[in-house]
């Protein structure tokens, strides 16, 4: 719940490589992932993420962070392929919990006038 008049929620994300039937071609490994808190990724220690995955998966991300529409295909579908045609390697974003951030923190840009006509 919003504790602050300018607070907003994201939802932080895991992303972890999912194996098919068929080989991966690229680094990934089953299991590998990394987080996502408001702007930051996060990798465990020691782990590497491919940046042509990272490229396939970049534009949902902000999308999959904010709250959708439960008819939203944005909300239900949560796999995402390697961008590699002979990689069978699979991407699930997971919503893990809601974080609260301060408009005021995350921007210089002032928040509408509540009072200003529309
Ligand atoms: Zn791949």
């Amino acid at each position: 719940m919003a504790s602050h008049p300018d607070s907003f929620e994201l939802y932080d994300l895991r992303v972890q490589v999912l194996a098919t039937s068929r080989p991966m071609v690229c680094s990934h490994h089953a299991g590998d992932f990394f987080e996502l808190h408001g702007e930051n990724l996060i990798l465990p220690p020691g782990q590497s993420f491919s940046i042509y995955a990272l490229a396939a998966l970049l534009p949902l991300l902000p999308a999959k962070q904010r709250v959708t529409h439960p008819n939203d295909w944005m909300t239900t579908d949560a796999e995402v392929a390697c961008p590699d045609p002979n990689c069978g390697a699979r991407f699930r974003i997971t919503r893990t919990g809601l974080r609260t951030f301060r408009h005021s923190e995350v921007t210089t840009v002032p928040l509408p006038d509540p009072n200003a006509p529309v």
